[in-house]
């Protein structure tokens, strides 16, 4: 029922984002969630889950626990190494079973009532929900809702599915997700959290990655499956598309919440998003970001090139893979400052332009003299890029030639990514040779979208998402222009 739910207000952290002043010049990673459940110290185990899947949001962070009695909550703005910096927060977080959230919001502000997860108490109780994704049909549902009296106390989509949930006439829990799944559209991943049970539930398109793992007598659900990897836990299987999943005392149940027509996983997680030693969607990221590096190198390929150098750290995959194929020797010329964070403070334009310098160093020894093939993994406004061309070249580079691994960038996400806008993304304005010339580049090609299809495990993009590029929305959105410019 509306009138018994019961939003609880976010701890505050004690550290909170200064300033974000990373370049916009990277598709933003959505969300990571984590769920735990029948192991001891449970929400040590989430936070250190939501540490192996910090690239996924850097936003925020929260962790609820469970111990079958009631729910307990933590949650700030700021890395997981900051939010939970004290032993204390710990011991208020007692329990076998808790969930985890890392945030990069795409709908709703970065506001602390954003934070997730979020927790509601309704007529059975508390329930807390983390969500990965981003519905589509949110602005019509919270007008359906609010029309009807309902009150929000967050501006973000993941409210929407509490909401439907309380309203719900159906008795049991599994029944009352099940109505509020009826009614929404779009990517979700999530993770819920009772006092006795852990629900993960999957989209019927599977946008976004989930997967289960076992350890000792407990289980593990997390966004990818590198959190696995730091807890010991062993994959098992992804969240089906569709699925429900209900794990409790009595084990682990499996109900299809609505059939799946067909696929449309993410194919930027392995150009971009995902950390390569994950699995994602049942296939190793590393395999399919290198293959990507291969068939760049096969479909163009760059003369005489000395030596072939990433933009680190997301495009060193691809770059090994370019060259292993072409048989021109990788080097690390640019250097990345990893304690550089996304909050650094920037206050004038004077230190601005220190922005890039900042981030990356050039290896002056290994670039004198050389023709160069510098990989990017993607290209969405090229600012960062006419940079690093100019470092390059200032580092002694005598040609620097982009390859990029994936296809022009036209269309904006609405499935959990966050872009610019479609007038600030390069492709929709400027031809392949104004791009190569704005980023001062000798030369500059994209994989097409066919090459990156036959890069992925269905070897043809069958079940893929590749709406960014095509503008082939495997959901629409009425209030949507679709770019399908091809340069
Ligand atoms: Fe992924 Fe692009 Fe589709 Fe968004 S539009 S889900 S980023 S492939």
């Amino acid at each position: 029922m509306q009138e018994d739910m019961q939003i609880i207000t976010p701890v505050q952290s004690e550290v909170s984002i200064i300033t974000e002043q990373e370049d916009f010049d990277k598709p933003r990673a959505n969300c990571a969630v984590i769920g735990i459940f029948g192991l001891p110290e449970a929400s040590k185990l989430a936070y250190l889950g939501l540490y192996a899947l910090q690239h996924r949001g850097q936003e925020a962070t929260g962790i609820v626990s469970s111990d079958s009695h009631s729910l307990y909550r933590h949650a700030g703005k700021g890395l997981v190494a900051d939010v939970y910096r004290k032993r204390k927060i710990f011991e208020e977080l007692p329990g076998n079973s808790a969930i985890g959230h890392n945030r990069y919001s795409t709908t709703g502000s970065s506001s602390e009532e954003n934070v997730q997860p979020l927790l509601v108490t309704d007529r059975t109780g508390p329930v807390a929900m983390s969500h990965n994704g981003n519905l589509v049909n949110y602005r019509e549902l919270r007008s359906f809702l609010e029309e009807d009296g309902a009150i929000f106390r967050t501006s973000s989509d993941s409210e929407l599915i509490l909401q439907l949930m309380a309203r719900s006439h159906g008795n049991t829990l599994q029944d009352r997700i099940i109505d509020a799944l009826k009614m929404i559209k779009g990517a979700y991943s999530l993770t819920l959290l009772t006092e006795d049970k852990l629900i993960a539930v999957r989209d019927p398109l599977g946008f976004r990655p989930l997967c289960i793992g076992k350890k000792d007598e407990g289980w593990v659900v997390a966004s990818e499956s590198c959190a696995f990897d730091l807890l010991g836990a062993e994959y098992v299987r992804d969240v089906k598309p569709g699925e429900l999943l209900i794990i409790d005392k009595l084990g682990m149940r499996s109900v299809k919440h609505v059939k799946s027509k067909k696929l449309s996983y993410c194919i930027f997680e392995y150009i971009y998003f995902s950390r390569p030693d994950s699995l994602i969607f049942g296939d190793n990221v590393d395999k399919t970001r290198r293959n990507l590096g291969h068939i760049l190198a096969k479909g163009h390929p760059v003369k005489d090139a000395d030596i072939v150098i990433s933009v680190p750290d997301s495009s060193n995959t691809a770059a090994l893979g370019y060259a292993e194929e072409s048989g021109i020797r990788f080097e690390i010329a640019l250097i990345r400052n990893h304690y550089v964070g996304r909050t650094f403070i920037e206050p004038d334009q004077h230190m601005r332009d220190f922005g890039t310098k900042l981030k990356f160093n050039t290896v002056a020894g290994v670039l004198k003299g050389k023709k160069i093939v510098l990989i990017d993994d993607s290209l969405v406004r090229g600012t960062t890029l006419r940079k690093l061309v100019g470092l390059l070249r200032n580092g002694g580079a005598k040609e620097v030639h982009v390859r990029i691994s994936s296809p022009p960038i036209f269309n904006p996400c609405y499935y959990g990514m966050d872009f610019p806008t479609r007038k600030e993304l390069a492709a929709t304005s400027k031809s392949v040779a104004e791009i190569c010339q704005a980023i001062e580049a000798d030369s500059l090609e994209y994989l097409t979208i066919e090459e990156l299809k036959s890069a992925v495990p269905s070897g043809n993009g069958q079940g893929y998402c590749t709406a960014c590029f095509t503008g082939d929305y495997p959901i629409k959105r009425d209030d949507v222009k679709v770019s399908r410019k091809i340069s």
